[in-house]
């Protein structure tokens, strides 16, 4: 007999399930709008062009070849990503008191603070939760609780407006555990697409100094949302210049298309203490044997590609110059459907596609309507109404807003 008797079938994961059903779909109008990569105008993947010049350079050095990297990944990699998320003059760099380790992208980076945080963060008196946002990533909650982390909620998604639940978020902060982790979507909040101001992020730090909560950043889409790399790291450079000991999980997928190359960081930024550095250096003691029992080292194709084009000043402008390009289209066609479903006078207000951010927009239709989108449209999307905004191209647009139209009237 099997030691798994026991085991039940675990649904499959929403996500791909649904992208399984789009590609069945033999309907020659259908629409994918629940994919999470980029899509250009002809709906085909784009791979940069700083990422195919990247890619020549590798093949082109004699001296590649396919070693190890060390444990913390490479180091030309983990410096600049640094700079990126920090900001070059960042005082935790000048200080020493950041730490980085190369990770399996976003996820991998979230993995690993979590282990840290779930061996090195807790009290024996009491566990220390970690609160998400409601809604969230889907694999958020999964990822805190593979390593035994408590996960509770905070609320975001006000529904009336639309817009930040900023009253709900203070207040369930304020009543939270003193030094719960709190997980923050740095830009481009993943599913809604509502990010807090700059005055409200100053808020919900005030908040969380007060409460001496932890932040966790999740960065999957710097320079990807606004175009504007600094712009989109703000909350975060924030963050440490309050002072606040802090993580950050970050993602390349996005912003530079290497989606399955898994090429991301994990930071820990020590608080500003004289003894910060010497922490710092002991948590990446820690955090090399943590990654050393996971993974080993990390991917190196992607990594490559990455430091290459962030170490090199040329096509580091170049990579600013494709991000705008990514960023950009995604804003006109926010534009687009927002103008479209004015024209055909759809009921409602939709001033709320253009005022959100990023690849994901939280549309605000209801679970029967997204059945209707699917099965008499065959346009897809999450069941919580929220749409890819690389989906969408000018050759679908207008079809997608009449669809949209039939579905709320
Ligand atoms: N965090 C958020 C909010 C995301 O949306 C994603 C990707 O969709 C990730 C993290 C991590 O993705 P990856 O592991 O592909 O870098």
């Amino acid at each position: 007999p099997s030691a798994f008797d026991h085991v039940s079938e675990a649904p499959p994961d929403a996500l791909f399930g649904l992208m399984a059903k789009y590609r069945a779909d033999e309907a020659p109008q259908k629409v994918d709008l629940g994919i999470g990569a980029y899509r250009d105008d002809d709906g085909k993947p784009w791979v940069l062009p700083v990422v195919r010049k990247a890619e020549q350079l590798l093949r082109d050095d004699p001296e590649a070849n396919h070693e190890y990297l060390p444990i913390a990944g490479l180091a030309k990699l983990t410096s600049a990503a640094q700079k990126l998320v920090l900001g070059a003059d960042s005082p935790a760099i000048l200080e020493k008191r950041a730490a980085t380790f190369q990770t399996i992208s976003g996820t991998g980076a979230l993995h690993l603070g979590s282990l840290f945080l779930a061996k090195f963060y807790q009290t024996p008196e009491q566990s220390r939760p970690v609160l998400i946002s409601d809604p969230t990533w889907a694999n958020h909650v999964q990822i805190f609780g593979n390593v035994g982390l408590k996960t509770d909620t905070y609320p975001y998604w006000n529904k009336a407006t639309r817009g930040l639940n900023l009253d709900g978020m203070l207040g369930r902060l304020r009543e939270a555990p003193e030094g719960s982790i709190v997980l923050l979507h740095a830009c481009a909040h993943n599913p809604t697409g509502v990010d807090p101001t700059k005055d409200e992020w100053k808020q919900i730090a005030e908040v969380m100094k007060e409460k001496k909560l932890f932040p966790f950043f999740d960065t999957a889409y710097q320079g990807f949302a606004s175009g504007d790399l600094a712009h989109d790291a703000w909350a975060i450079r924030y963050f440490v210049e309050q002072g606040f000991e802090l993580v950050v999980a970050e993602s390349f997928a996005k912003n530079f298309g290497l989606y399955g190359e898994r090429a991301g960081c994990f930071h820990f930024v020590g608080a500003p203490a004289p003894n910060a550095a010497e922490i710092t250096k002991k948590v990446a003691s820690q955090l090399a044997i943590l990654q050393r029992s996971e993974i080993s080292n990390p991917p190196a194709y992607g990594a490559k590609i990455a430091s290459l084009c962030l170490n090199d000043p040329t096509l580091f402008a170049e990579w600013e110059d494709n991000l705008r390009t990514m960023s950009g289209r995604i804003i006109e066609m926010r534009k687009a459907l927002y103008d479209k479903l004015v024209e055909l006078k759809t009921p409602g207000d939709w001033t709320h596609i253009i005022n959100q951010i990023g690849m994901f927009s939280f549309t605000g239709l209801t679970p029967a309507q997204v059945d209707k989108m699917i099965g008499e449209h065959h346009i897809y999307l999450t069941k919580n109404g929220r749409i890819s905004m690389a989906g969408l191209n000018t050759k679908n647009i207008q079809y997608v807003a009449e669809a949209i139209h039939k579905v709320v009237t």
